[in-house]
């Protein structure tokens, strides 16, 4: 079937091959239901006339006088009417002289004395209908009595009754095609409307959507492409957001550099103001630089080349670890950093870029935390992940922000963090670190009261380390 239609061109239109199945199966209920018909009425016609033969024979019958050899009727006989002798001989033949093939079995069921109707060919014209009887002329003679009458009235009747199944038939199917042509062209209507609407939608205008509203599959197809085009459109914005952020974030620190750069080289200057200017432009490259860093190793995930080193990790001996660093940025602060349980869990991973993730959180934390507010950091396994959870009683995240700050640039207050140095970026390598590695970061908060963000990772199969690395049985961090 599929190479037919694609040898036929023409047979690519759905709309034709709806048509032609249709009338494929509109034929199919024709033929049927025709020879149904036809055959029953024929049975009837047959029925009627084997009817209509015996009444016929029972008047004969009656109105019959055979003396000897002589046979006599009281009425006028048109019809072809034979009698034949208690030996099977003709003695009497009336009516139409047709010839036809033999009945001697028809007379031999007569004479022995039963009644068959038999239909007999004839060398042209169609069969005869005949009917055999019995006739007792006394209690010793019986004789055998056949009425025949040509079916041509059936015939006929037949004929034109076939005609005008054909010709019925033919019209029908030719309604059905333009019926079948309508209804498809009308169902799939929507279908070129959504093509038409599709082919119009370009990268400019990705706002437009399929406005195709039906409770049924073509519908439901609208509102597939239209969700996937609302989230291409959102990649596109996000996209568009990125790169704009991206360069404002980048203006601002050339703009700093230009500047102080003109400034100082306006005139001559004592060697200490230079000293001044150049660390100012060393700082401002130092966070270009890091900016360009994040970005890189963003855009090297996003691709799938950045380069991952897996092992197995022990989140409970890096987060202590790490404890210390946050220990120090919290004194510096003023705010108070506590470890909470921590669970001896093990998961497979990067060491140093799980490092990088779980200090991105923490440095948020402290960030945002104004002095005398406490950090808790803890660490919990569950349900096959390791869970660790960053507790602070920092400023909080207003919840229209949250679903945000996981995007590249995003601060929920720009003007005070850039002055603060963060760049936007943390949260989004932290996802980006935490998806490669097959987990994800929640994140709770309260305005006002502080956040919680939790790092789920799942847990690295436990029976592969002791397989691998037996020593881990100590409880040591292996990497
Ligand atoms: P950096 O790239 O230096 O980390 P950043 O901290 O501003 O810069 P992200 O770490 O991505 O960037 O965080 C995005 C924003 O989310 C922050 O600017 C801040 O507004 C908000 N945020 C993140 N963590 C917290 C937190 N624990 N409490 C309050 N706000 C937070
Ligand atoms: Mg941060």
């Amino acid at each position: 079937m599929k190479n037919l239609f694609k040898d036929y061109p023409a047979l690519r239109s759905i709309k034709l091959r709806l048509t032609l199945w249709y009338m494929a199966a509109i034929a199919v209920v024709l033929i049927i239901f025709g020879t149904v018909a036809y055959y029953l009425l024929r049975n009837n016609l047959y029925k009627n006339l084997d009817d209509s033969l015996r009444a016929r024979v029972i008047e004969l019958q009656v109105s019959l006088k055979i003396d000897g050899q002589r046979v006599m009727f009281d009425q006028k006989v048109n019809e072809l009417v034979m009698i034949y002798d208690a030996d099977g001989a003709l003695i009497q033949r009336l009516g139409p002289n047709v010839q036809f093939s033999n009945i001697d079995r028809a007379v031999a069921q007569a004479l022995f004395g039963e009644s068959t109707y038999q239909s007999a060919s004839t060398p042209s014209g169609p069969d005869v209908r005949l009917y055999a009887a019995p006739h007792n002329v006394d209690s010793q003679t019986r004789v055998a009595i056949v009425v025949g009458r040509l079916p041509n009235d059936i015939i006929s009747m037949l004929a034109v009754f076939r005609q005008v199944l054909i010709y019925a038939s033919f019209i029908v199917l030719v309604l059905t095609g333009f019926g079948g042509m309508f209804l498809a062209e009308r169902t799939l209507k929507p279908v070129e409307r959504i093509t038409d609407i599709a082919r119009g939608i370009g990268e400019s205008d990705l706002s437009r959507r399929i406005d195709v509203e039906s409770d049924d599959e073509l519908g439901r197809l609208a509102e597939t492409l239209n969700g996937m085009i609302a989230r291409l459109e959102e990649a596109f914005q996000k996209q568009r957001r990125f790169v704009a952020d991206a360069s404002h974030e980048l203006r601002t620190p050339l703009a700093v550099i230009q500047a102080e750069s003109s400034l100082v080289l306006e005139k001559k200057r004592p060697q200490e103001d230079y000293r001044t200017s150049l660390e100012l432009v060393s700082q401002e490259v130092a966070y270009m630089s890091d900016i360009v860093a994040k970005l890189l190793l963003l855009a090297r995930t996003d691709a799938g080349s950045e380069p991952v080193d897996f092992q197995y990790v022990n989140v409970a001996a890096l987060l202590t670890e790490l404890a210390q660093d946050a220990e120090a940025l919290a004194q510096e602060k003023g705010v108070a950093f506590k470890l909470g349980p921590m669970d001896s869990l093990t998961v497979r991973g990067d060491r140093i870029k799980l490092r990088q993730l779980y200090l991105n959180i923490l440095d948020n934390a402290v960030r945002y935390t104004p002095e005398g507010g406490t950090v808790t950091c803890s660490l919990a396994g569950k349900e096959g992940r390791a869970i660790a959870a960053f507790a602070d009683t920092g400023i909080g995240i207003p919840e229209e922000h949250l679903s945000l700050i996981f995007d590249r640039f995003y601060r929920v207050d720009k003007a005070r963090t850039y002055a603060e140095g963060g760049t936007g970026l943390g949260l989004a390598i932290a996802a980006s670190i935490a998806k490669m590695h097959g987990g994800e970061i929640q994140v709770e908060s309260k305005e006002g009261k502080g956040t919680t963000v939790r790092v789920v990772l799942p847990l690295a199969d436990t029976r592969a380390i002791a397989w691998t690395t037996p020593k881990l049985k100590t409880g040591k961090d292996q990497d």
